[in-house]
């Protein structure tokens, strides 16, 4: 159910293991441009739960390239790596329903046991998880595990609670036009991570905990993330959370036509400060003066 009754709430959601880029910058332009149409709040989180990866300086980074744009967040900014008992909590729910179970498969494992020419693909385009370990009890108190969906029994889950398979609802677009009601298929990811074995949750599970415990009526971000909004779909069911709405905006590419990305080193705000472009440069070229 959206919350219809109250003030809407918007949220821009970074990883701190880059600079931010221009990808970065229309999300978060996009998100302070809808909110304000709406009259509602927009709210900061900074996705940490990737200890290894998150480094402080960029989160120092992320506030100050944001402050450069022009950007204005209400409330306090939350910061993931300082909820996991959050995020445990939640992992404790959906184990006494049933529906996860421990993995202690290796990559190698994994691979060894499919047939990585012909073996079906999740959006990402990562082989989907054959299911080795579903059903299965592992040995003793082994700690070194992830624990991971069983999405069988989730799709199970919540045709019992509706009837039907859950939908959710789309205002713009996916990457294949996809809009309005979209029904949710759980089987396009297969048993996915929800705790991985190096910290105690997972994007998809810290994402939906988090989107619920903030109040976030309105999810705004990028189509490379629209296929992961099946997964936070099930686990909203599955854990009883209220349902967002969600929007999925365009992707900034560059020059030649590639989607930008961190890991590709793509030129940050930084470097485009740096280089004596202005705020109101990027924001013009985003198409938000
Ligand atoms: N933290 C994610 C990212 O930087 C975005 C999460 C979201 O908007 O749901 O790609």
């Amino acid at each position: 159910m959206a919350h219809a009754d109250k003030r809407p709430v918007f949220r821009f959601a970074p990883s701190p293991n880059g600079r931010l880029h221009l990808g970065h910058a229309y999300s978060a332009l996009f998100t302070q441009a809808a909110a304000r149409h709406a009259g509602g709040e927009m709210l900061l989180r900074i996705e940490d739960i990737d200890t290894v990866r998150s480094r402080e300086e960029l989160v120092d980074g992320i506030l100050e390239d944001l402050d450069w744009l022009g950007l204005r967040y209400d409330g306090e900014v939350r910061r993931q790596s300082e909820h996991f008992d959050d995020y445990r909590a939640a992992a404790e729910r959906l184990n006494a329903l049933g529906v996860l179970y421990p993995c202690p498969a290796t990559r190698a494992e994994i691979r060894n046991a499919i047939d990585e020419e012909n073996h079906p693909r999740d959006p990402d385009g990562s082989p989907i998880y054959p299911g080795l370990y579903r059903g299965k009890e592992t040995s003793g108190d082994n700690t070194d595990h992830a624990m991971r969906l069983n999405h069988v029994l989730a799709i199970q889950f919540a045709m019992h609670k509706y009837g039907r398979i859950a939908t959710f609802t789309e205002s713009l677009a996916g990457p294949q036009g996809e809009t309005g009601l979209v029904q949710v298929r759980p089987e396009l990811w297969g048993d996915v991570v929800i705790v991985r074995k190096d910290t105690p949750t997972s994007y998809n599970l810290s994402v939906v905990v988090d989107d619920a415990l903030q109040g976030v009526t309105h999810v705004t971000r990028g189509q490379d993330l629209f296929y992961a909004t099946h997964v936070h779909r099930v686990l909203q069911v599955l854990l009883e959370l209220p349902e967002p709405v969600y929007c999925h905006h365009k992707l900034i590419n560059d020059d030649t036509g590639r989607k930008l990305s961190k890991s590709a080193g793509d030129r940050s705000l930084k470097s485009l400060r740096e280089a004596g472009i202005s705020a109101e440069q990027v924001r013009e070229e985003l198409g938000f003066s």
